[in-house]
């Protein structure tokens, strides 16, 4: 019988501190900082607030 695969998801939350709503991207990039929120569109460099 062959292997079946599993693979770990990370999923990053981003908050936006301009209209303070929030959205996530799975297996975001960690070395990425600047993001557009999709809500307001606004540019911002985003800290991660738990390295893992
Ligand atoms: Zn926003």
């Amino acid at each position: 019988m062959k292997d079946s695969k599993v693979s770990i998801e990370l999923l990053s939350h981003f908050s936006c501190r301009i209209c303070n709503k929030w959205w996530s991207i799975s297996d975001a990039p960690k070395q990425t900082k600047e993001w557009f929120c999709p809500w307001c569109g606004e540019k911002q460099v985003f800290v991660y607030k738990n390295e893992i």
